[in-house]
């Protein structure tokens, strides 16, 4: 199947690993322009370097100036045809607990900026008539998991500005679109599986298969499974889904 995505301009944030990374690649193998953006730009360099229509560009989410001077340069230089919104996870704690400070702090970088990133974006989108926009939240906008309560809490106002953008731009050939992982297995998964052998005191391959069992697919995800849904949204293919949230989930959440 042809995507109809050769050539087109792709932004692809927090790409220096893990889901960011293997949609940057698996968007670059359809023929598409890539800018990888990430705060360490050497880590894209090190798998931007083999395939010549991916660039690594240098950007901190939570800073504002580093966003607006990004969004410059690509303005500059043509636009983008694709945003795929995405960065760090916020880290875990309680909603009874939850400080100000870190609701905003968050908010700014998963949220906020991404908003405004999006938004200066968009013209030249609508001028083009052609635009898709992907925003990878979790699967916690449907199911909150619990003592995750900022990532809960942020990832469903995503949910609730992509929705609201999708209705705004669908007459101008712009698709908005939420994917929501289960569980994928990146470096962040490997990363939390350990931080919970450590506080329970269990074993790590333990903890992993207690995670696992949850899952109805009994594995985690593989990224490149994930990346593939994305790059089939960023696609021609995909004109007349907006306005959704897609679960990638291997089955995990409970409702329908
Ligand atoms: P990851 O931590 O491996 O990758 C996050 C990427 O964002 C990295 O490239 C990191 O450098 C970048 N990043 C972090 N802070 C940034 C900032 N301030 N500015 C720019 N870039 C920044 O995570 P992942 O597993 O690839 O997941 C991607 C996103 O999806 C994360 O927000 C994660 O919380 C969320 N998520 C992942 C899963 C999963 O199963 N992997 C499940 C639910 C939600």
């Amino acid at each position: 199947m042809d995507l109809g995505i050769k050539e087109k301009r792709a932004l692809v944030l927090g790409a220096s690993r893990g889901l960011g990374k293997a949609i940057a690649q698996a968007l670059a193998a359809e023929g598409a322009v890539v800018f990888a953006a990430a705060r360490s730009v050497d880590k894209i360099s090190s798998y931007a370097d083999a395939a010549d229509t991916l660039h690594a560009v240098e950007l901190d989410l939570g800073q504002i100036d580093q966003v607006d001077r990004v969004v410059d340069g690509l303005i500059k230089d043509g636009g983008v045809d694709i945003i795929v919104n995405n960065g760090g996870g916020p880290p875990p704690g309680a909603a009874q607990t939850a400080e100000r400070a870190a609701w905003l702090q968050h908010f700014e970088a998963m949220a906020a900026n991404l908003f405004h990133l999006n938004a200066r974006l968009l013209p030249m989108m609508k001028e083009r008539g052609w635009g898709r926009i992907i925003s990878i939240t979790s699967s916690g906008v449907e199911q909150p998991i619990p003592n995750l309560a900022l990532s809960n809490g942020i990832r469903s106002a995503v949910v609730g500005w992509s929705k609201t953008l999708a209705n705004e731009v669908a007459g101008d050939g712009i698709t908005v679109n939420v994917v929501m992982p289960g569980r994928i297995h990146t470096q962040r998964v490997d990363e939390l599986d350990a931080a919970a052998a450590k506080r329970t005191g269990a074993d790590v391959a333990e903890v992993a298969a207690k995670s696992r069992r949850t899952i109805p697919a009994g594995r985690y995800g593989k990224p490149e499974e994930f990346a593939d849904v994305v790059t089939f949204l960023a696609s021609a293919r995909a004109g007349y889904v907006t306005g959704s949230k897609i679960r990638i989930d291997g089955g995990s959440i409970k409702s329908i």
